[in-house]
């Protein structure tokens, strides 16, 4: 048992009341069964000598317990559950003063929970969530914000902070295999009129591995056919790839509503010289331009300033690897691979999101 700021005494009385406010602050395991559970598990409790405590179900399994399958602790997805309606919550009330003590009475958890757990999942806090609405609202952007922030929020995406991490570890596919033009893979896409135009996103079973933007749809497609040639494209209806339509919806909020970045998983491909000028722009900040001289120094290439821009000219991830953010050494826009216009617009908002309120 590891930094749970509650007593042996605390955790023991949670789990004989089954207190749903202890619910993901930590699990315990059972020394005789080798099986933890949430602290508000139906299972009839067992000795307290018998008990150990965690703080999750990550170091409960590297003790070498096993999830209880009733109560389900290593299911994360539940405990995003609560936390979707929290947001939700705060959608339809942002007008009102949110106190997180008072958001926390409403989950039944603790205030330094909420905070820490609602970060985690959305990347804001909740104040800042509240006040990235009430901004919203103002603009009467959020017309039918609560749809797509619905479908965002149940498959648990829509955070910023995490993102540039977890994209890098998301890597996969070789050079090799992106040579071959996506040969007996399926790729899935969907497509969105956006606030820039008709967004097409397509993904395999790794992560999102096509964003961008066109004319229609038949362009997009066209386009994505043309980068993997040899893939099996399948067009994605809502109901069979819940995953990119969710996606698609967080991107689309993004540009359209000021939404936050959303959390997605990249599969990236490319030679190992274009992968490692993209990994660098997932470093680049929001309201942050860079020069493509910056960008080669970065990657320890400092005179590859062309091969630099030709590697941001190829990227085929639009704004989730963003590009748009660099810039010519003298400021000059440089090139966007999806029209000047858009890479304009998409730096004004993001210096416009920056800007302090
Ligand atoms: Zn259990």
């Amino acid at each position: 048992m590891t930094n749970i700021s509650l007593s042996v005494k605390q955790m023991v009385k949670a789990i004989a009341d089954r207190d749903p406010k202890y619910d993901g602050v930590f699990v315990y395991g059972v020394i005789t069964t080798g099986v933890y559970c949430r602290p508000t598990c139906p299972s009839r409790a067992a000795l307290p000598e018998n008990l150990r405590f965690f703080t999750d179900a990550r170091s409960a399994e590297i003790a070498g317990m096993r999830a209880c399958k009733r109560c389900a602790p290593n299911d994360r997805y539940q405990d995003i559950e609560r936390f979707v309606e929290l947001a939700r919550y705060i959608e339809t009330n942002a007008h009102e003063t949110l106190s997180l003590k008072a958001l926390a009475d409403r989950c039944q958890l603790s205030p330094a929970y909420v905070q820490r757990k609602f970060l985690s999942v959305f990347g804001v806090s909740p104040k800042a969530y509240q006040d990235s609405i009430r901004l919203n609202s103002v603009k009467g952007a959020l017309k039918d914000g609560d749809e797509i922030t619905g479908a965002i929020f149940s498959a648990g995406y829509g955070s910023t902070s995490r993102f540039y991490t977890k994209a890098v570890k998301h890597i996969g596919m070789t050079p090799t295999a992106y040579r071959a033009g996506g040969a007996g893979e399926v790729i899935s896409y969907c497509c969105r009129q956006t606030s820039l135009g008709w967004l097409m996103m397509a993904a395999t079973k790794k992560g999102v591995c096509f964003v961008m933007f066109g004319e229609s749809a038949e362009s997009l497609k066209t386009q994505l056919q043309v980068e993997f040639p040899k893939a099996e494209l399948s067009m994605s209806p809502v109901s069979q790839d819940k995953e990119l339509d969710a996606w698609i919806d967080a991107l689309d909020l993004h540009l359209s509503k000021n939404g936050p970045r959303p959390d997605i998983p990249l599969d990236l491909r490319g030679t190992a010289f274009q992968i490692s000028t993209w990994k660098y722009l997932l470093s680049i900040a929001d309201g942050d331009v860079v020069s493509y001289s910056n960008v080669a120094e970065g990657i320890g290439r400092p005179k590859a300033v062309r091969a630099v821009a030709s590697a941001c000219g190829k990227n085929r991830i639009a704004v989730l690897i963003p590009c748009h953010r660099v810039l010519r050494a003298d400021g000059g826009l440089g090139g966007y691979r999806w029209s000047l216009d858009r890479k304009r617009v998409l730096l004004d908002v993001e210096r416009a999101r920056r800007a302090p309120q």
